[in-house]
């Protein structure tokens, strides 16, 4: 059982209780990492496309992802399910605008079920290393505890929100009372009635807050950066509109479409051009916060300073109203220790807690977390990216034949639904992996000498004028001060690029004995 105080270093994904297959086929010809949205979109649409050789290896006991791991009171997807769904899985039962984790992870299941894809399947296997045989011209997936997986083509689809962030405050160890981490949520651990401390005022805090307070004696929630929070147009789905949604064809999908334009049109209006509408928003949350919030210092502290976008906007009705409760305290001074009994601030002065509760993120700065990738010549994938991890659409990098990411490098979205990407990446994948399948058993389809260097060049300039690089710290920017996390331009602009695989730019790539 993980630990309550070590989140981070214990199993990153708890007790695996799926038995193992009996008999596990150990060579496919494509193996996919992960059993999140993106391997199991992947998965499903190459099954479709008949490619069916496949089997996806995912390191938890279930599937799902991030929405397996984070399980804390209060997670729910801040953009609207019925966008937040596969184009070609969509679901007429949201019970909400945005619906709570338990319905999207259901939700996640139930297409693993319906898609057929149950019995090629491995949960509990965690892959540390992916080798490419040049003599064989397959990759090599070595597992924990279990033998190698041999796969003509590869695709990573690990997820870049997978391993929580401990702060690295001292003393954190030394706490004696309960610490966890919102991404490894122990709803064991009674809060109810106790001084609990949350660090952290992101994405997470945000939903987990206004949970905790009404069941806490007192909430300190410690806030180093206030976020920008606009309201949320939440509400629930009556019986007769989920059948008017499941009944009347085309009406599911033009719902998506007007829920997927409006969050579109955040990207120009928020991150490219932020000074017009950009600004007027600012003025229209300073407004609301002072009238949620009677408290002129408390207003004043929530009252972010950098530009709206430049940290992740977040959604919430019930965050102001909850931070102005009587029995929640927001702690702006500096944590500079934490020792048995709580937490010592910049000034010196103690605040005693019973539990500590973590919303500090995750570790994003390696978009394969600890997978090892080893590539032509016995490249290794993370030491070729040094500080800056980079790939052409952040699906293909030189030197790592027959092997695509989803959701890799520069891919991830501040402003719409992140499964668009991800569909994109795999209609591209597909038509790759066509193309690479014609190729002689000895001939791999490698990207061509500079497709990334071009791609990135490219991409670091059109992200140097946007908001993200307003001058904020976010999770979104790298140790270089680069963005690598985030596309630079609209969701049309990816749809565009990824629509029809480029074969120009890729290369076959001579592998055999020598
Ligand atoms: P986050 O946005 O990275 O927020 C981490 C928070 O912890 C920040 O407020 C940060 O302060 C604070 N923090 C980190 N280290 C600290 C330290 N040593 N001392 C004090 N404060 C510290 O993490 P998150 O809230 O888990 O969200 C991460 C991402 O997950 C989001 O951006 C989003 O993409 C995704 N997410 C999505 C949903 C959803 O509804 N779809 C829900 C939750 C999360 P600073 O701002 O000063 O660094």
């Amino acid at each position: 059982m993980q630990q309550a105080g070590h989140p981070h270093d214990a199993d990153p994904v708890g007790p695996i209780s799926t038995p193992l297959p009996e008999a596990q086929p150990n060579r496919v010809e494509v193996a996919i990492i992960g059993a999140g949205f993106g391997g199991l979109c992947a998965a499903a649409r190459l099954d479709r496309a008949g490619i069916t050789d496949l089997l996806l290896l995912e390191r938890g006991a279930s599937v799902g992802g991030t929405w397996r791991d984070n399980t804390y009171p209060g997670a729910a997807c801040d953009i609207p399910s019925h966008l937040y769904s596969l184009s070609f899985q969509l679901n007429p039962d949201w019970t909400r605008a945005y619906s709570p984790q338990p319905e999207i992870q259901a939700y996640l299941e139930d297409f693993a079920t319906q898609a057929g894809l149950r019995d090629r399947i491995l949960l509990g296997q965690s892959v540390r290393r992916v080798e490419l045989d040049e003599a064989r011209g397959h990759w090599v997936l070595h597992r924990q505890g279990a033998p190698p997986v041999h796969a003509r083509f590869v695709i990573t689809a690990v997820g870049g929100l997978k391993d929580p962030k401990r702060p690295d405050i001292p003393g954190l160890d030394s706490f004696a009372g309960p610490v966890i981490h919102s991404a490894r949520w122990r709803s064991d651990l009674p809060l109810k009635g106790l001084r609990v401390g949350v660090i952290g005022t992101g994405a997470s805090a945000i939903q987990l807050v206004p949970e905790l307070a009404p069941i806490t004696r007192h909430l300190t929630v410690f806030q180093r950066t206030p976020a920008w929070v606009v309201p949320r147009s939440d509400r629930a789905y009556g019986a007769a509109e989920k059948a008017a949604f499941r009944h009347i064809p085309g009406l599911m999908q033009a719902h998506r479409l007007r829920l997927y334009l409006r969050q579109e049109l955040r990207y120009p209006l928020l991150f490219k051009w932020p000074d017009g509408v950009g600004r007027l928003l600012e003025h229209l949350v300073t407004l609301s916060i002072r009238q949620q919030v009677k408290d002129p210092v408390l207003a004043e502290k929530l009252r972010p300073s950098y530009r709206m976008g430049c940290k992740r906007v977040l959604v919430s009705n019930d965050w102001y109203p909850t931070l102005a409760r009587p029995d929640v305290t927001v702690e702006t001074r500096t944590i500079t220790r934490i020792d048995a009994g709580g937490v010592i601030l910049s000034d010196g002065s103690a605040q005693p807690l019973d539990a500590l509760v973590l919303c500090t993120g995750f570790t994003v700065d390696q978009p394969l977390g600890d997978l090892e990738v080893v590539g032509l010549g016995g490249h290794d994938l993370k030491a070729h990216w040094g500080p800056r991890p980079r790939a052409y659409l952040g699906i293909s990098e030189r030197g790592f034949p027959n092997a695509f990411m989803v959701l890799g490098p520069n891919t991830a979205l501040g402003h719409n639904s992140v499964l668009v990407m991800v569909e994109a990446q795999v209609n591209y994948i597909l038509q790759a992996i066509g193309v690479a399948r014609a190729l002689p058993e000895d001939q791999l389809l490698d990207l061509k000498e500079g497709e990334t260097e071009r791609f990135i060049e490219e991409v670091d300039r059109r992200h140097a004028g946007q908001v993200w690089a307003s001058g904020c710290q976010s999770w979104y920017l790298g140790p270089t001060g680069k963005n690598f996390t985030l596309w630079p331009g609209s969701t049309l602009d990816y749809l565009r690029r990824t629509r029809r695989f480029d074969s120009g730019r890729y290369e076959a790539r001579q592998v055999g004995p020598r």
